[in-house]
């Protein structure tokens, strides 16, 4: 392993290579950009769960500003040892999240991407302070060959997608899916479980919720995700290293 900005620069070619084999725009954004915008290109989100605060610093020296957490306690300790970068860092829930441990989630996020009930997205629209901007969500989905049995199924998702979407829009904002599938061998392998998480969208999209985020793709399995059309891929070991603890 290289250095954490070295690192960086790699996972950004091996992204920008990947639009280009899908015919995409080659824009890699550091945070996810305005909605807009977000449709032309892919966001990296550095996942630094189980690193130290220092590693996120040294990222954001290099312009990484979309950070992943799975643990709530642990986020907030790094998001407090943080404060003074707090204008030009974004916060993402990429692990499970308890319906009784929504509160600092809704004060101190930008996104979750692991909403996968109505009462966890209600309680995150009450506590959202209306300071902040909406919190923005996706709905894990468990889709084939998922490794954890956290997510909707997809014959649940439409349901869930149209009263999540239908929570007041100053407090959350449905974005799209996001999903964890089990590491696959080989390019093909990897790439099933992404197209149907795709295919999802799509068909929320043609049911008229105007969502425009696919969170997937990993370390291991960015370029399969990007070919399927991911907006988010959530990328830890091949920033930060191997996790020092689990
Ligand atoms: C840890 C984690 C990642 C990053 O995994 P790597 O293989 O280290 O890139 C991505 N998404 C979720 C939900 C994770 O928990």
């Amino acid at each position: 392993m290289g250095s954490i900005g070295s690192n960086l620069q790699e996972v950004k070619r091996r992204l920008a290579a990947a639009c280009v084999e899908a015919g995409r725009d080659a824009n890699i954004f550091t945070r996810v950009p305005a909605a807009a915008a977000a449709a032309h290109g892919v966001t990296l989100l550095a996942v630094s769960k189980t690193f130290y605060a220092d590693a996120v610093r040294e990222a954001h020296a290099v312009g990484q500003q979309a950070f992943g957490e799975s643990h709530v306690q642990e986020a907030l300790g790094k998001i407090e040892a943080l404060s003074d970068l707090r204008a030009t860092l974004e916060w993402h829930l990429i692990g499970p999240l308890q319906s009784n441990k929504t509160r600092p989630v809704a004060e101190h996020f930008a996104w979750v991407h692991t909403v996968d009930r109505l009462r966890t997205a209600q309680r995150l629209a009450e506590q959202r302070p209306a300071r902040l901007p909406p919190l923005q969500l996706c709905l894990q989905v468990n889709v084939s060959g998922e490794a954890s049995k956290s997510g909707v199924a997809p014959a649940e998702l439409p349901a869930l997608a149209r009263a999540v979407a239908a929570l007041p829009a100053a407090r959350v904002r449905l974005r799209g899916l996001m999903a964890i599938p089990a590491p696959a061998a080989d390019r093909d392998a990897q790439r099933a479980p992404h197209r149907e998480l795709a295919a999802l969208l799509a068909a929320l999209r043609r049911d008229g919720l105007a969502l425009d985020t696919l969170s997937m793709g990993m370390s291991d399995d960015l370029e399969a995700a990007v070919l399927e059309g991911a907006t988010i891929v959530r990328v830890g070991s091949a920033i930060f290293g191997r996790r020092p603890r689990a």
